[in-house]
């Protein structure tokens, strides 16, 4: 087992990582910019090294930093937590090349999965199910059309290097295909420098389910059943729940396996989460994030294992600790994310924290770097938390959900909990009767978004 661990991450995952880590026995190495030298993963750390100025192409993102920080303190390994380097298979490579283990998947892994195309393949190839559409790249606009007219539209594109939302397209008929595809296309190139673009069947009303896989990199590996993660704002997560209200015992066992085997067959080492969209009773595999995910704490609530020490133990060549036959699924968990966002159009607002109070009692975990008198900087994510309840049943956690933002206080800066406190207003939220585009219509009707 390792001696001592770096974590290249700030924040709230940065934390999660420590506490694992401390648990184990591990020391820790918190690397941070000049902007976070008072923040909690560095208070935390047994160790921290300041890697750069505030903006994270010179901080978070300097692999040349972040190694040296390696090796002046000797960490044997590299956290990468989600965001920043997580998912950057070049990075993974240079660190493998420095002798030091990426706790995490290979470099290779992640940059199959990190191009769309080829990961779409690959996972057709290990028989998921995938969303009907071209057979790899799309060249031109007549063969656009072609695909439009074959699968019937509305169809998306979709820029093979996308990601966060970006270089994605919808076209509803032949005629908006040309804005739509050279859009997709000018996208891809700008932000991700690679204009090849693929289309899909674009479904109308799916919900987002997400399957929790890991492996040991060895052949073996288990499925920790779905999130549903389908209220969203701009491709963007806001409340996350395990297990997913319209998924059955019979569909989590079997989609399940066609993942843990698919990522087996592979070799996969690691945390990675197979996402879905869900329609009319079928799945539909959209991508891979090769990494925790943030809302990850929803399914160590229901089956009541801790993913970020199985990542670190699996990283260090040792056994994972459980097996398929060991994962039981237990009551109901549900998170949302707080950012320091002003409604009604979630405008980012750092600012200094004048009141900070954390709800717990049974069932309530809060995972945030926050504390009284912290000043939040204007230089990164605006995610300043994460609640998380649990209850025995649905029900019981939403009933927890509310009590627990009742008692949670922040104050010096605006936040989404109002959003939260409204969404517990609606009955669809407590029927679970969503799919991806629910939110955006209640923000259109309810904030005149
Ligand atoms: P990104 O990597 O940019 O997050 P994804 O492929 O994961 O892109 O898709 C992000 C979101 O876009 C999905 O959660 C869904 O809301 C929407 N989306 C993607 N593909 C389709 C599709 N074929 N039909 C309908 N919606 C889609």
């Amino acid at each position: 087992m390792f001696d001592k661990i770096l974590i290249a991450n700030r924040g709230e995952i940065a934390l999660r990582v420590i506490r694992a880590a401390q648990e184990m026995g591990i020391a820790t190495v918190a690397v941070h910019s000049t902007a976070d030298s008072d923040a909690m993963h560095v208070r935390m750390a047994d160790e921290s090294v300041c890697i750069g100025p505030a903006p994270s192409p010179q901080s978070y993102l300097s692999v040349p930093a972040i190694i040296s920080a390696c090796e002046i303190t000797g960490a044997q390994a590299i956290h990468p937590g989600y965001g920043f380097l997580s998912e950057n298979a070049a990075f993974v490579q240079i660190v493998e090349d420095h002798g030091i283990t990426f706790i995490g998947p290979t470099a290779e892994h992640i940059r199959v999965m990190g191009d769309k195309i080829t990961a779409k393949d690959t996972m057709k190839e290990l028989g998921v199910p995938c969303v009907p559409g071209s057979d790899g790249g799309v060249p031109d606009l007549e063969a656009a059309k072609k695909i439009g007219e074959e699968f019937g539209y509305p169809v998306i594109i979709k820029a093979t290097a996308g990601g966060g939302g970006r270089g994605m397209k919808v076209a509803n008929s032949a005629e908006e295909m040309e804005t739509a595809f050279r859009t997709a296309r000018a996208e891809g190139k700008a932000a991700f420098g690679n204009d090849e673009v693929y289309i899909e069947k674009y479904l109308t009303t799916p919900r987002h389910i997400e399957i929790q896989v890991f492996g040991d990199g060895k052949g073996k590996a288990v499925h920790l059943g779905e999130r549903d993660c389908s209220l969203q704002r701009r491709h963007q997560k806001v409340f996350e729940e395990a297990p997913g209200p319209c998924i059955t015992p019979e569909e989590r066992a079997k989609i399940g396996k066609v993942c843990a085997d698919a990522v087996a067959k592979i070799n996969y080492i690691g945390a990675g989460t197979i996402e879905f969209l869900y329609e009319n009773g079928e799945f539909y595999f959209i991508e891979m994030n090769t990494r925790l995910q943030v809302e990850h704490p929803v399914t160590e609530g229901i089956f009541g294992v801790d993913l970020v020490r199985e990542q670190i133990l699996v990283a260090a060549g040792e056994p994972m600790s459980f097996g398929q036959e060991d994962l039981r699924i237990n009551g109901h968990a549900i998170e949302v994310r707080i950012n320091a966002e002003r409604l009604p159009n979630f405008a980012p607002c750092p600012g200094k924290i004048t009141a900070y109070h954390a709800p717990g009692g049974l069932g309530v975990r809060m995972d945030s770097a926050l504390y009284n008198g912290y000043s939040i900087p204007p230089y990164y994510d605006s995610l300043i938390g994460k609640l998380i309840v649990q209850g025995r049943d649905r029900p019981e956690a939403l009933a927890r959900l509310h009590r627990a933002l009742g008692e949670l206080i922040v104050d010096g800066v605006d936040t989404t909990v109002p959003l939260f406190d409204a969404l517990l207003q609606e009955p669809d939220i407590h029927s679970g009767d969503y799919n991806i585009h629910w939110l955006e219509h209640w923000l259109e009707t309810n904030l005149g978004e």
